[in-house]
């Protein structure tokens, strides 16, 4: 079966271009990317899904209200049967992190822990979580030193003296693309373990942090133990990346940490569709399986336009 799968973009052939601007991404594997993945893989779209786990289907212990079942399933089995369903037909199943989305015009780019992949239209299905650790002073800077988008913030702070908060690849990925913006970047893990090894040329401090302070505009980490940091920005990448992360790289119409769509599950960028808990409403699993046949639709109609 045909799918693309690029360490750097200088690496797309001809051939894997062409496929390229036939596919389409999902990211996420739980009922809403799933279901998007049935319609455009049985509509004869390439189609790839990248998930990391089982998102909010593995914590839910039994599933009762959802059409057609003769008694309840847990949510882990659910999940199962619809990674399984979907690749029954036809679709890609990567196992991957995902850390990033860009568009260069042409193509998406989803960067993950795996690779690079490129296509021509994505679905974003990564439901609603959203890690950002509760820490005196962190929202209280939003947009005055605290920002959560290293590509679109990250000019901001050029020449100045920036920390990333996390411990992920996530994290890794926004350091990276900061050390090219910014005259220092420090990694600040908020007392957790690195998943993931930082180079050396990122200074990793790893104690709790108390409160983030300054007067109009954030100037310092305080942490627990008594020691602080000056810095001009901080990066939140805490965890995993989340839908609003995703939209916010491509500039994508947000609202209290939801991506606003269409009824066509469009978002403001045309390609790039949403499903499912991540654009809000009613966050059941009939409702992400609607949200994600429309989008799966939608993409259909959108590929075969171009
Ligand atoms: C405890 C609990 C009980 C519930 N009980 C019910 C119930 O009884 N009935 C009901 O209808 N609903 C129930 N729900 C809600 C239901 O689980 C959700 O509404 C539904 O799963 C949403 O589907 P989704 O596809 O939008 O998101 P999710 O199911 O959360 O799937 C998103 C997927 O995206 C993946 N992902 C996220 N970020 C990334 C990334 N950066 N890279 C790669 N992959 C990523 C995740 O691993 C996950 O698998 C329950 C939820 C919980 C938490």
């Amino acid at each position: 079966m045909l799918y693309y799968r690029h360490i750097s973009k200088d690496n797309i052939s001809i051939g894997e271009k062409a496929m390229a601007d036939k596919r389409v991404i999902i990211i996420g594997n739980g009922p809403a990317g799933i279901s998007a993945a049935l319609y455009t893989s049985r509509a004869g779209i390439p189609t790839t899904i990248i998930g990391k786990d089982l998102g909010s289907l593995n914590k839910a212990e039994k599933i009762e209200n959802y059409y057609g079942l003769t008694e309840p399933v847990s949510g882990k089995e659910l999940a199962l049967i619809g990674i399984n369903q979907a690749k029954r037909v036809g679709a890609e199943y990567i196992e991957a992190q995902t850390v990033g989305l860009s568009f260069d015009g042409e193509n998406f780019g989803v960067q993950t822990s795996e690779g690079e992949y490129f296509a021509k239209c994505v679905i974003i299905a990564t439901g609603s979580q959203r890690s950002a650790p509760k820490i005196k002073g962190l929202t209280g800077f939003e947009g005055k030193g605290v920002s959560y988008c290293a590509t679109c913030d990250g000019f901001f702070y050029r020449k100045k003296d920036v920390a990333v908060l996390g411990f992920t690849e996530y994290a890794l990925h926004e350091a990276d693309e900061l050390s090219h913006i910014a005259s220092s970047v420090t990694v600040i893990t908020n007392g957790e373990t690195e998943t993931t090894a930082f180079p050396d040329h990122y200074k990793v401090i790893r104690t709790k942090i108390a409160s983030f302070e300054g007067d109009e505009k954030l100037e310092t980490v305080r942490f627990t133990d008594g020691t602080e940091i000056k810095c001009d920005g901080v990066f939140v990448a805490y965890g995993v990346a989340g839908s609003v992360d995703f939209a916010r790289k491509l500039g994508a119409e947000t609202e209290n940490n939801k991506i606003v769509v269409n009824d066509e599950m469009s978002s403001s960028i045309p390609g790039l569709f949403a499903a499912g808990d991540c654009t809000g409403g009613m966050m059941q699993v009939a409702k992400a399986v609607y949200e994600g046949a429309r989008a799966g639709t939608s993409a259909v109609k959108f590929i075969r336009s171009k």
